[in-house]
């Protein structure tokens, strides 16, 4: 007889964790299996680490333009130590954070690799033998693996993924990412302001892929400036380790030697793992398919975050996560995807909300659109940062915000006022009404939303 939960969670990422807590928050017992650190790709290897490392890159930029600030700053260079001292702190603390959480809230946290058996039946190989979970309900969070095509070496050493080159922290001379995501665009930037040749490989049309084209275009303008190779429409053929650097092949036999290789070409959702294949859940595309409640196609088993697809993000794994655990605790809560801010943290940032223009066009929905420059920004301009805009869409029948687009400064802290106002359906113009503090960059939003009625007063746009 094993022991015995109301719940048990396998993975402790951003979506894991966070249904542990909400569900124990609610009043069930709850077990927490993790095979390795509590916090997952997101804390350990992902959203965390590669923040911690841009916050470097921007400070030595800051620190590079100073002059034009009116300082002198002699000398900044990045140090390779110092910047993995300073993440791996800042990881140590979130993850120490973490763990307090869920054992303050009284979730049991079981180390080990969890095979999940049937509804309510884990087992645990902890490294000291087997420990059998029994639970009434078991919600699977375990997660995605890095996609490595099997034709290009991956060795962790010249031929990276995205945890590779976190492990490491080397910053090498020369660098080339395959794939214009959001990752790729992460890293590309971060190597580029540390001093390393970097080109992008992107095989669509246009890095950025599903983004607003006018903000991708603006990040491939700003990555020009910085000396960064952009290579759109370009797909890679091989990769070939020499001693002491990578080739790699593009259709049409251009060949780029640089001294390391980042494959940043998406992620799969680990459907392999954990026991899933034995259960019998319908799959989708590689992804567990579960319906807006995150129940899965066996009875008594919710999955959650990267395993089901859709947006691979942390903070939408976290709300699924609330999902599964208050239906767990007997609630009616239901998952929506309407209001996803995605977010590239790149400088400038890009983020959007809600409805593309494209997917508008598709569906037949009629916009009205509102555009401010952050040129015209005083907040913008004081910070010198005056590249990007605001946009934000509404529907052409009553007015109402249903997404929008920020480019520039503060677009990850910005996007979420549009992304209020595209949850709670308010119309542009209440935000348009709202008094925005002067000067502030929140005034971009609310001119973006008076220009949807030619009314804004800072631009001629
Ligand atoms: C470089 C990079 C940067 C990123 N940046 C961002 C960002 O800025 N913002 C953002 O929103 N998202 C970002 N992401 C994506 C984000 O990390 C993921 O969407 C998020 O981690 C998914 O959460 P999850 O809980 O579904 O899975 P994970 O975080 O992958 O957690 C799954 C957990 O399950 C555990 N597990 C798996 N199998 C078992 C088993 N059998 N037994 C026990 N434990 C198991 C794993 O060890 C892991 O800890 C980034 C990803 C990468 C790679």
């Amino acid at each position: 007889m094993g022991k015995r939960y109301d719940l048990t969670v396998v993975g402790g990422g951003p979506g894991g964790y966070v249904a542990a807590i909400r569900a124990s928050q609610l009043g069930l017992s709850v077990a927490l299996v993790e095979r390795e650190d509590l916090g997952g790709v997101c804390l350990n290897w992902g959203c965390i680490p590669t923040k911690t490392l841009l916050k470097s890159a921007a400070v030595l930029d800051a620190a590079r333009r100073a002059e034009e600030f009116g300082l002198v700053v002699d000398g900044a260079r990045p140090d390779p130590e110092l910047l993995r001292a300073r993440k791996d702190r800042v990881v140590t603390r979130l993850r120490g954070g973490t763990e307090s959480l869920l054992t303050k809230r009284g979730v049991e946290i079981v180390r080990g690799v969890a095979t999940v058996a049937g509804p309510g039946a884990v087992s645990v190989e902890t490294g000291d033998g087997t420990l059998d979970l029994e639970s009434s309900r078991v919600i699977l969070a375990t997660g995605s693996s890095p996609l490595v095509p099997s034709v290009f070496p991956h060795d962790g050493d010249r031929v990276w993924t995205s945890r590779d080159a976190l492990d490491g922290l080397h910053i090498p001379e020369s660098i080339l990412v395959i794939g214009g995501g959001a990752v790729g665009c992460e890293f590309a930037g971060f190597y580029s302001t540390m001093g390393a040749r970097v080109t992008i490989v992107e095989m669509l049309d246009e890095i950025l892929p599903g983004e607003d084209p006018s903000a991708a275009r603006l990040l491939r303008s700003a990555f020009r400036k910085a000396g960064v190779d952009v290579r759109p429409k370009s797909r890679v053929e091989g990769i070939e380790p020499r001693s002491g650097s990578v080739v790699t092949t593009l259709e049409g036999g251009d060949e780029v030697e640089t001294e390391r290789v980042l494959l940043a070409m998406g992620r799969r959702p680990a459907v392999d793992g954990a026991g899933i294949p034995g259960l019998g859940l319908r799959t989708e595309r590689g992804a567990v398919v579960v319906d807006e409640t995150m129940e899965t196609s066996v009875s008594g088993i919710a999955a959650i975050g990267d395993l089901v697809g859709g947006w691979l993000l942390a903070h939408v794994a976290s709300r699924e996560g609330i999902v599964a655990a208050e239906r767990a605790a007997g609630r009616d809560t239901m998952m929506s995807y309407r209001t996803v801010p995605r977010v590239t943290f790149s400088h400038p940032e890009i983020a959007s909300v809600g409805i593309t223009e494209q997917q508008a066009a598709e569906e037949g929905i009629e916009l009205t659109t509102g555009r401010f420059p952050f040129a015209a920004s005083g907040k913008a301009t004081a910070e010198g940062e005056g590249a990007g805009f605001v946009k934000v869409m509404a529907d052409a029948s009553d007015g109402v915000v249903l997404g929008g687009v920020v480019a520039g400064p503060g677009a990850s802290e910005l996007v979420h006022e549009i992304a209020l106002a595209v949850e709670a359906r308010l119309p542009a113009e209440t935000v348009a009404r709202m008094i925005h503090a002067h000067p502030t960059l929140p005034e971009a939003v609310m001119e973006a939303c008076e220009a949807i009625h030619g009314l804004s007063v800072h631009s001629l746009t």
